[in-house]
């Protein structure tokens, strides 16, 4: 019997055959063969992307906002626990653009042009005052049809808002909303498990386009994550964990270490959570809080998913030519932090999601191909944050808790 080989073993094969294929047809002198014949599968992939956003972040976004209806069951640990994900998702934002920006001005991301004379539809920008303006729908399709995220957005708001209002009433679409958003998700995991395909393809093109240097430029990037990822961890986890649950910094990444190695190599918070449950419990976080605390946080809590986007989007956006000034940011700030929460704890899904803040940016989504081939990369380190948030969370919760109960005594 043949054993099947892993998806991520599989995407290592396909990177690696990518790349050697793109030097391939580089040498030969050859590119347009891997233009004219690998690049429309990867087009085929991304088109996929493009078309399964608009339902998963209507629908994700809905049952997210219908989540918070049990978070009023749970009283105050609810509303302590969205704060801290949403605080920690906005630092997490901030330090990356920051970073991903440092990199930019140093002149580390390059600006590309793809075909001879070519280059990529530069986005128009807008200013802040536009963009808020522009985020309230006036037709509900128009906004679906043109895939205009910061509006799909807001509708998920308002719709997910108004069941919850009809109570009883809107049982019904309650149902709906979590049945379609099931089958929304085996179909995102099928496009998923296509990646193999979309990463050898649009490797080798971008290789045997772009030649040698964009390798450089892919490792500048993923250096550019990984030292934002590393300074959230320590900065912001490590030290909430320090400050509010006297723990110190070598405790908690002690204890974490087990959660953060099977979120790195499985890249799937959901996966990871028997396991982060087991660390949460062990570094004396409340069982009944953490119980709560993970299972949200593998849904809506990622703040490596955050920094990724932004890293990605400041990097595409000047692979594009484009200067994105403070407006822009703050746009960037604001739609990766949703896409973050509308981003699934399975492995891939950031990628997906990174397409919305694409096109809320107006940056064409057609080049996340140059940064696919090496998305795993990206993934291993963001699941490892996401589920190491959880975790603080969970910890800082209980503290904040037993104080309350102390005081109430
Ligand atoms: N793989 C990540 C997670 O499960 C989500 C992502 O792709 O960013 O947490």
């Amino acid at each position: 019997m043949t054993k099947k080989i892993s998806l991520p073993m599989q995407i290592l094969i396909a990177l690696v055959a990518g790349i050697a294929v793109g030097f391939i047809a580089l040498a030969a002198g050859v590119p347009d063969l891997t233009t004219n014949y690998l690049k429309p599968f990867g087009t085929i992939f991304v088109n996929l992307l493009k078309f399964i956003v608009v339902p998963v972040v209507l629908l994700s976004m809905i049952e997210g906002i219908l989540s918070m209806d049990d978070m009023k069951k749970v009283g105050s640990v609810g509303w302590k626990t969205v704060a801290y994900f949403l605080c920690t998702t906005a630092i997490a934002c901030v330090i990356g653009l920051v970073l991903a920006n440092v990199f930019n001005g140093a002149g580390l991301f390059p600006t590309l042009v793809l075909e001879e004379g070519q280059e990529w539809t530069k986005a128009t920008s807008a200013n802040f005052m536009d963009t808020l303006v522009g985020m309230f729908p006036s037709n509900m399709w128009e906004s679906f049809h043109t895939a205009n995220m910061l509006q799909v957005i807001v509708i998920a708001l308002m719709l997910g808002g108004s069941i919850m209002a009809a109570g009883e009433k809107g049982k019904v679409a309650r149902e709906v909303v979590g049945s379609f958003n099931e089958v929304i998700n085996k179909l995102m995991e099928f496009i998923i498990s296509l990646s193999p395909i979309g990463v050898f393809t649009m490797m080798a093109w971008v290789v045997a386009t772009q030649g040698p240097a964009i390798l450089g430029s892919l490792a500048l990037v993923l250096l550019c994550a990984y030292i934002a990822y590393i300074i959230h961890a320590v900065f912001v986890y490590s030290l909430s964990a320090k400050v509010f649950a006297g723990m110190s910094p070598i405790a908690f990444f002690k204890g974490a270490f087990a959660a953060m190695m099977f979120a790195f190599t499985s890249t799937s918070s959901a996966a990871t959570l028997p396991v982060s449950k087991e660390c949460s419990d062990n570094m004396g976080a409340d069982k009944d809080i953490s119980a709560f605390v993970l299972p949200l946080g593998a849904t809506i809590n990622m703040d490596g998913t955050a920094i990724y986007q932004c890293v990605a989007t400041i990097f595409l956006a000047s692979c594009a030519g484009l200067q994105l000034g403070l407006g822009e940011m703050i746009t960037i700030v604001v739609t990766a932090t949703l896409a973050s929460i509308g981003t699934a704890g399975v492995s891939g899904a950031g990628m997906i999601m990174l397409a919305m803040v694409l096109t809320a940016m107006g940056i064409d989504v057609n080049m996340i191909m140059i940064i696919y081939g090496v998305d795993r990369l990206f993934d291993m380190g963001r699941t490892c944050l996401n589920v190491t948030g959880d975790i603080a969370c969970s910890l800082c919760v209980t503290k904040w808790e037993e104080k309350k109960a102390a005081k109430t005594k």
